[in-house]
């Protein structure tokens, strides 16, 4: 009986054995998503201060991970930032300088590097890159821009699929489809890209008006007359003569509303659309601005279209954080959330990006690892765009390559480093849209040293501390000759080492 009670024992142990082998165990590696959006200010979100609108998907990642409080880009515009989220590289060396640029995707990319190591990787929604993608398993993007209405995603088919909705809706409902049908058993490398808060800011429909009841306050330095800084006063971004009444901000003048993005609306949503723009319009008419009246205007409607269209991608973000919670992912999962770069919500009376001021020369990070980084973290240390390749490299169990001029923030993350540079490195190639003069320069914890080129041999420097808003050029002020001859020093020490000729030349030839 004893034996007999025992055989059976063996036998279910046995068959339990076989039954546990034939499913294979799901991934430990920790998985990866970030989720990068496009010209989101720093200054709309609440983690970082703002009292604009309320962020709550945002601020969770701030509550449950870190906020970085000083994240800098490399090159502050859209497809350029994106090479160098790719490459771990600057500008300079990745090859995409400006939005005219090819990306090319045959470089040593982090995502490939990951797939060689089992990862799926995946890029959904705004890409921009004017390349295919390559390194990634799956990918769905937007072409180009890509559309707030209605948008075409293109497949790895070379097909083109027409969407109907809401594009912020669409890409997050896209990423949680991959994520759905996704190998469970390897990690993954997600990248969702955001079209979202870019120019011509038009809203989710539920969220036309929401800020209607608000009038948003003049930042100090609205009209800033760029005394001593002459690329600033050669800029076409300002919200008083750039910004446009039709094409912005879908009154008068251009009567599409947001042009090309109109027209891909349907009848439903043009009849929501114009019945809410018509609404604006008709107020803008009777009250008959003009100057300064008129400048306001302009910037009180810019601030409810951006903050509207702000309002979806965070709703998005939250959304997709509690998918991760549904599926129990999110342990596993390091988030990171970031913008492309910063943007102007008015300062110096700007909208747009470009300049190496600090509102679009910073971005929003926040980063979100259980286990490693304790709830409510607030990093003061200057990472950059260029940290995300060889922090995902690192986390992955492998070694950045040598070329790789980004540094892993994991240190930083577990606390084993306390600080991550010393200063940071900027270069804006374009000169075209916006008359925004090319420039190249340095960042520290205190200083700002720019030297501008090509529209005009410039140089600039900000003591930060004393003027955070940048309005006094200090460039061969008494009192900052040392503190200036040490910045040009490791300005030339960074062309160098960043193998930016361009810049080493400009340098060289002024004898520095
Ligand atoms: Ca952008």
């Amino acid at each position: 009986m004893y034996r007999k009670l025992n055989l059976i024992l063996c036998a279910s142990v046995l068959l339990f054995g076989q039954a546990q082998a034939q499913k294979k165990p799901k991934s430990t590696k920790p998985n990866i998503l970030i989720i990068i959006s496009d010209d989101h200010a720093f200054q709309t979100i609440g983690a970082y201060g703002s009292s604009l609108m309320p962020t709550p998907g945002i601020d969770r990642l701030a509550k449950e991970g870190a906020v970085m409080q000083n994240a800098f880009v490399s090159n502050s515009i859209c497809g350029p930032s994106r090479a160098c989220l790719l490459t771990g590289k600057h500008s300079a060396a990745n090859g995409f300088k400006d939005n005219h640029s090819k990306f090319d995707a045959s470089q040593d990319i982090f995502v490939r590097r990951l797939q060689g190591v089992g990862y799926q990787t995946a890029w959904i929604g705004k890409w921009h890159l004017e390349t295919e993608p390559q390194g990634l398993d799956y990918w769905e993007i937007l072409p180009g821009q890509g559309h707030y209405y209605n948008p075409d995603f293109l497949q790895m088919d070379g097909s083109s699929k027409r969407k109907e909705g809401y594009v912020t809706d669409l890409t997050t409902q896209a990423a949680e489809e991959w994520l759905e049908t996704r190998n469970e058993d390897k990690p993954f490398c997600l990248i969702v890209g955001h079209k979202a808060t870019h120019r011509v800011w038009m809203p989710d429909l539920q969220d036309l008006g929401g800020f209607d009841t608000t009038t948003f306050p003049l930042p100090s330095n609205f009209y800033d007359n760029y005394e001593n800084r002459y690329a600033a006063s050669q800029q076409d971004m300002s919200i008083e003569k750039t910004l446009r009444l039709g094409y912005d901000l879908k009154v008068m003048q251009d009567l599409d509303r947001g042009r090309e993005n109109y027209t891909r609306m349907n009848a439903e949503q043009k009849r929501v659309y114009d019945r809410y723009y018509q609404t604006v319009e008709k107020d803008f008419i009777s009250k008959n601005l003009s100057g300064k009246e008129l400048t306001e205007w302009k910037y009180q409607r810019y601030m409810r279209d951006y903050l509207s269209t702000a309002a979806s991608l965070d709703r998005n973000i939250g959304g997709l954080l509690n998918y991760m919670d549904k599926k129990g992912l999110t342990d596993n999962t390091l988030v990171i959330y970031l913008s492309d770069q910063g943007f102007y919500m008015g300062e110096h009376g700007w909208f747009d990006k470009r300049f190496m001021y600090e509102e679009s020369l910073k971005t929003p990070m926040l980063v979100r690892y259980p286990g490693v980084i304790k709830p409510g973290t607030v990093h003061h240390e200057m990472v950059m765009n260029i940290d995300i390749a060889p922090t995902a490299l690192e986390l992955a169990g492998l070694t950045p390559s040598k070329e790789i001029q980004g540094k892993s923030m994991l240190p930083l993350f577990k606390g084993i480093e306390k600080k991550s540079r010393d200063a940071v490195y900027y270069h804006y190639f374009e000169f075209g849209e916006h008359n925004v003069i090319p420039h190249f320069g340095i960042r520290t914890d205190r200083y700002k040293l720019i030297r501008f080129y090509r529209g005009a041999d410039k140089w600039e420097l900000y003591d930060l501390e004393k003027d955070q808003k940048e309005m006094k050029n200090l460039i061969d002020a008494p009192g900052y000759a040392e503190i200036q001859a040490t910045l040009v020093k490791k300005l030339k020490e960074l062309t160098v080492r960043f193998k930016d000729v361009e810049a080493e030349m400009i340098l060289d030839q002024e004898g520095i």
